[in-house]
Parts: C-alpha cells; sequence; structure tokens
C-alpha cells in the first residue's frame, strides 16, 4: 500500500542529517614551551550548524583565537580533525585548504585589516574579484553588503576617513562578500566603545541571520554574548556548553 509522504517531515529529516557547517573531533593543539609543552585544546569537539550564532567566550589566554585559527585552517590540529561541511581538511594539500577557506570562510578581527590605501567599496570589492568575479558584479554585491551596513554614506571613504565603528562595519561586509558558509569572529567589538560595540553587533547578528550563514564568535561581552543562539567556553583544553 502506498503511504503518503509527509515533505515537512522529510525536510525536518533532511536537515537532521545534513552535516554540520563545522564540526571539531577530538581537536589538539600543543605548543612547545621550552622543554614542557602548553596543552591549549585537549579533545576538543564542537558542532555549528548552518544558521547558528555561537558566542565562544573564555578568558584571556584560554584559547580562543587557537580554536579559530584552526576552524579557519589557518592552523592544523595536532590531534583530531576539523571538518568543513563534512569534508575532513586534516587530508587537504595546502592549496585545497587555501581554496576552501576562500570559498566558505569569512574572517573579521578585532583590528579591522582594511587595506588602507583602498575605499570601503574596494575593500569589499577585492575578495570577489581574487575569486574570479567581474567588476561590475564584485560593484553591486559590494554596494548591496555596504548599504545593509548603513555605509551607503562612505563607499568611497579610505579606512582612515571612517570611526572605528565604520570600519568594523566594513571589515563584516567584507567576511562576507563571497557568500561563506561560517563566520569566524575574534573578539570583532573588542576595539569599540559599549554603545557602538552593540550597533556593530547588531549589523553582524543581522546580516548573519538573514544569509543563513553558521558564525562562532570570540566575544568578552556578555550581553552580547547573550544574544546569541549558543554560548560555549573553553575549560581545560576543552569546549564546553555554557547558560
Ligand atoms: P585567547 O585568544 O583565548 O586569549 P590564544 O588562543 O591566543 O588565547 O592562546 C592560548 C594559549 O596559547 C596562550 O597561553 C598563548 O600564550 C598560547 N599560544 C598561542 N599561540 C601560540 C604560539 N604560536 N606559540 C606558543 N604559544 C602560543
Ligand atoms: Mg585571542
Amino acid at each position: 500500500m502506498m503511504t503518503a509522504i509527509d515533505l515537512d517531515d522529510t525536510r525536518a529529516a533532511a536537515a537532521l542529517v545534513e552535516e554540520p557547517v563545522l564540526r571539531l573531533s577530538r581537536v589538539e593543539r600543543r605548543y612547545s614551551e621550552g622543554d614542557r609543552f602548553l596543552e591549549v585544546l585537549k579533545a576538543a569537539d564542537l558542532e555549528i550548524r548552518a544558521g547558528e550564532t555561537v558566542a565562544l567566550v573564555a578568558p584571556s589566554g584560554a584559547g580562543k583565537s587557537t580554536l579559530l585559527h584552526l576552524a579557519g585552517l589557518l592552523e592544523a590540529p595536532d590531534g583530531g580533525e576539523v571538518y568543513l561541511g563534512g569534508v575532513a581538511t586534516g587530508a587537504l594539500s595546502d592549496a585545497e585548504r587555501t581554496r576552501m577557506r576562500r570559498l566558505e570562510i569569512g574572517f573579521v578581527y578585532q583590528f579591522h585589516h582594511l587595506l588602507p590605501e583602498f575605499t570601503a567599496l574596494e575593500n569589499v570589492m577585492l575578495p570577489q574579484m581574487i575569486r574570479g568575479l567581474g567588476r561590475k558584479e564584485a560593484i553591486k554585491r559590494a554596494e548591496q553588503l555596504l548599504a545593509y551596513m548603513r555605509l551607503e554614506e562612505r563607499m568611497q571613504h579610505l579606512p582612515s576617513e571612517m570611526s572605528g565603528g565604520e570600519q568594523q562595519r566594513v571589515a563584516i561586509a567584507r567576511a562576507v562578500a563571497n557568500v561563506p558558509r561560517l563566520i569566524l569572529a575574534d573578539e570583532p567589538t573588542g576595539n569599540l566603545d559599549p554603545k557602538t560595540a552593540h550597533y556593530v553587533f547588531d549589523a553582524l547578528q543581522a546580516l548573519v541571520r538573514s544569509s543563513g550563514l553558521a558564525a562562532l564568535i570570540a566575544t568578552h561581552n556578555m550581553e552580547l554574548a547573550d544574544r546569541m543562539d549558543r554560548r560555549i567556553t573553553l575549560i581545560d583544553g576543552k569546549i564546553v556548553e555554557s547558560a
């Protein structure tokens, strides 16, 4: 006998089996300190799914930046595996890792790292052109993203002609310019006054949510962390969900 297929159930089931955007499995990272090792990550596990925003809140020196570097394929773990969209990255060549990083990951740092001799518009265009997009399309998308960030009036400004909050909004627009699947942000509002931090964070979260990205954001700001979907911390080299 034929049974009717409930499409919504089918979709829900598909979403359940879909690979997380980012998965860390038993990840290890240690640095040598003279004659001993500093174990920063010890069998760390983490899963982040599409559309999820996750705050990483831990004291200075706990390993937040190390975790973001590993997730962003900027460093390789000493053990365990980092999966991006289900792909085990450990066995990839340097060229493949670089390609994956460019296509799938957007970074936002504490300091904007914009190219000082280029305008806001050009800073957002450049990653797209490096990826092979034509100039016209790159301009169009850069204009859309900067408008979304409420920077219509700043497109032709150099970074030095913008405030800290504006620079950071350009950096966020640049990070998502190539439609990555994952945003990694390392204390993106750490250098801003509280009011500006709030505004920049709202803009980042709205952009992430509206585009279905996954985001892992290291922050010291508990108020901002509370507004994300999940909060994690690092305790003794392990990733722990926190309230
Ligand atoms: P956080 O971002 O949470 O402040 P980090 O990930 O930067 O922490 O650093 C975690 C620990 O690892 C710190 O004790 C730091 O000194 C150490 N560390 C980070 N990078 C290196 C490195 N390249 N070489 C040696 N030690 C490092
Ligand atoms: Mg750090």
